[in-house]
């Protein structure tokens, strides 16, 4: 069984003075817990302040998104080098506020996941369908077609986490239903063990979108869910830390 990943997404959300969230979650997990794994990926603004400030917790500290470059005439742009530098360990790649924010393709996703690997960063890479693609009963193959083209081709399988967060859910209050998630679930195992063989049965793979402290239990409960990535429930210690608690159970 992969090791369970509970994920922090904080989004465009955090200043200086919500550190003290940060350090609230790191001071209540044990430095030596060998739980779940524990991440908040945070805005690029707060990476270093965090990292130094949860350093030696069992907490790791990731980014948002970075650029598939290490340098150059980028402006405004962030390499996975940079995350490194700062004290990140994971980075986020492929959201779906990042697909239709800022046009990001499969392909764009695929060299950011391999810029991460590149930095010795491990990405997290987000794959999910809207909901018209839904109602026109196209998940699987929107899922199909993500994942081929979203994981880099130097990827290893245990270097790498897939996000399956239906774009419909995110910030919504609108949870997949344990049959949906399982079903795509099932899928992005199906695709990894192809693509990797026997190894991408260790590939963790996340469910994201609106997942809370009342519906976490069920949802970690699903055949082939790895843990969760965490958008506005991982802005308040409490919230955050009580589904890290229900993950350990
Ligand atoms: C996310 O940002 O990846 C996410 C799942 O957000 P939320 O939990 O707020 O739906």
């Amino acid at each position: 069984m992969p090791r369970t990943l509970i994920a922090g997404n904080w989004k465009m959300n955090g200043l200086i003075a919500n550190l003290a969230e940060v350090e609230r979650v790191s001071a209540a997990v044990s430095p030596s817990s060998e739980g779940p794994e524990l991440l908040l990926c945070l805005p690029a603004t707060l990476i270093a302040a965090a990292s130094s400030r949860s350093d030696g917790s069992h907490l790791k500290i990731g980014g948002e998104t970075c650029h598939p470059k290490e340098k150059g005439a980028h402006t405004g742009d962030i390499s996975a080098e940079m995350l490194k530098d700062a004290g990140a360990s994971y980075v986020i790649v492929g959201h779906s506020e990042r697909r239709a924010d800022c046009g990001e393709t499969d392909q764009i996703v695929a060299s950011q996941a391999a810029a991460a690997l590149r930095a010795g960063l491990t990405p997290i890479i987000c794959v999910g369908e809207t909901l018209s693609q839904r109602d026109a009963g196209d998940v699987l193959d929107v899922i199909s077609t993500q994942m081929a083209g979203s994981i880099p081709e130097n990827a290893a399988a245990g270097a790498i986490v897939v996000a399956y967060e239906p774009v419909w859910a995110i910030g919504t209050g609108r949870v997949a239903s344990s049959e949906q998630i399982a079903e795509v679930h099932r899928l992005v195992r199906d695709l990894l063990v192809k693509r990797f063989g026997d190894a991408g049965r260790g590939t963790r793979i996340l469910y994201g979108g609106s997942m809370n402290p009342g519906n976490a239990a069920e949802i970690l409960g699903v055949d082939e869910v790895n843990g969760g990535l965490i958008g506005g429930a991982s802005l308040k210690a409490d919230d955050f830390l009580a589904i890290y608690r229900l993950a350990a159970q």
